[in-house]
Order: structure tokens, then C-alpha cells, then sequence
């Protein structure tokens, strides 16, 4: 007992011996630490580099919230051959690095960008974060549209799809919202070739979002086979643009 009591002493003096800041009350010392001290943010960076080598694989199907779907897709490119799965793959780890930078314990779904490697399959990624009590989920893709002129981002929500996303689509619809302002707010065109129009969309068919208990967004960056999306997609300084609203976003929903 004596041993436990004097560590207690010895805690309490180091905890009172630090300075000004644990002078603060709670709120405003977690803030100077960073806004997202004690959050964890899930990343999804869409597909793995090497799914188009493994279509067996690929091709398997998969839960993906009352149904089943294929594992996942190679996913698209740009025009001069510039992968998606690349292009997610340096956008997510720029918004990992600045989410850690505010605090926050960030998991990505893919820890590899390898031609030697494919998957996880879209309910390994659905349910990511779930099991761990994460705050949210950002999936992160680029799209592939050939329609004529299509470009600008959009931002996908799950719809209310009992009892698979009964639980989680007001949240998310709330940070898709979110995201769509933050990528609007770094002067990023929403995208003129989706069905609202307006840079927001609903689906039910995405094992990504029906399988997730925490709030949850995909988000199409852009259209990887429009010249100007792809001209900022393949440069750094386009990538972090994304990667700087996107991280917004996040502090914004968890405000
Ligand atoms: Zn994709």
C-alpha cells in the first residue's frame, strides 16, 4: 500500500509540475494539443494498385449489406494511365499525415500501393473501424466518367436502408454535406455530370457504406478522365489541395 501511495504521490506532483498549460481547464488543453485528440479516423483509399493481376480474386463475392457484390473493381485511371488507386493511395496518406498532425489516431484500410497485392474486398472496408468505436470513415476514389466534359467532384452518402444504415446515415449524410463545402471552400468544381447536380449523392448499393457502424462517406475527388481533374490529381500540389479539405472536413464534423 505504501508503494501504491507514494507512486500516486509521485504521479500527482508530475501532473501538477507541468506548466502552464495544465493550468487550463480540459477543453482548451485538448485544443491546444490539437482538435482531434482522442478521435480515430478511418481512411479508405479505394482500390489496391495490383487488383487488375488477381480477377479471381477480385471477382469473388462479397456481403455488402443485404446482398452480395464483387469483392471490389481495378478502379479507373487518367487518360495518360495515371491509376486511381495511386492517385487515393498519395491523397490518403498526405490526409493521414494531417490528421495525426491534429491529434487524431488515424487506420487506413490498405497499408501498400503494390502491383503484387490486391484488396481488401469492400466488406473488409464496409466494416473497417467498427469493432475500434472510430468516429468516422472517409473513403477516398477518383471516377471514371468518358461522358463528354464530365469533371468536379461529388460526395456519396448511404441512404436510410434499414436496418443497414439506420443507424449511421443522418451522420453521414451531415459529413457529406461537410465535405462537399470544405473541397467547394479550396475552390474545387463540383461535379456537372451526376444526378442531383449538386455535388451530393445517396446510394444503397455500396457495401463500403452499408456495412459501416460509424458515419461514413466515399468521396470522388474528380473525374480522372477529364484533362483538368487529371492535371491536378497528378500533381502534388493538386493532391494536397484534396487532402487539405478533406482534413477539414473531419475537424469540422467532429467540432
Ligand atoms: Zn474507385
Amino acid at each position: 500500500m505504501r508503494v501504491v501511495g507514494s507512486l500516486i504521490l509521485a504521479l500527482t506532483l508530475a501532473v501538477g509540475s507541468g506548466g502552464a498549460a495544465s493550468a487550463l481547464p480540459t477543453p482548451e488543453r485538448d485544443a491546444l494539443a490539437g482538435p482531434l485528440v482522442g478521435r480515430t479516423i478511418v481512411i479508405d483509399p479505394g482500390h489496391q494498385l495490383g487488383n487488375h493481376n488477381f480477377p479471381r480474386k477480385i471477382a469473388r463475392l462479397v456481403p455488402a449489406g443485404g446482398f452480395r457484390k464483387a469483392c471490389n473493381t481495378t478502379g479507373t485511371a487518367t487518360r495518360g494511365g495515371y491509376p486511381e488507386a495511386t492517385m487515393v493511395w498519395q491523397v490518403s496518406r498526405m490526409l493521414a499525415t494531417r490528421l495525426r498532425g491534429l491529434g487524431a489516431d488515424v487506420t487506413l484500410t490498405r497499408h501498400s500501393n503494390r502491383q503484387d497485392r490486391w484488396g481488401p474486398c469492400v466488406d473488409v472496408r464496409g466494416r473497417a473501424g467498427n469493432r475500434a468505436g472510430a468516429d468516422l470513415k472517409v473513403s477516398v476514389h477518383g471516377d471514371g466518367s468518358t461522358a463528354a466534359r464530365a469533371r468536379g467532384f461529388h460526395v456519396i452518402a448511404p441512404t436510410d436502408r434499414r436496418p443497414w444504415t439506420h443507424d449511421i446515415y443522418r451522420p453521414s449524410q451531415r459529413l457529406a454535406r461537410e465535405t462537399r463545402a470544405a473541397l467547394r471552400g479550396v475552390g474545387l468544381p463540383v461535379a456537372n455530370y451526376t444526378a442531383g447536380g449538386d455535388g451530393v449523392d445517396f446510394r444503397s448499393d455500396l457495401g463500403t457504406l452499408n456495412l459501416a457502424n460509424i458515419p461514413s462517406v466515399m468521396v470522388e475527388l474528380g473525374n480522372m478522365r477529364n484533362s483538368s481533374d487529371a492535371r491536378r490529381m497528378t500533381s502534388r500540389k493538386g493532391r494536397a489541395t484534396y487532402a487539405r479539405a478533406l482534413a477539414r472536413a473531419v475537424v469540422n464534423h467532429l467540432r
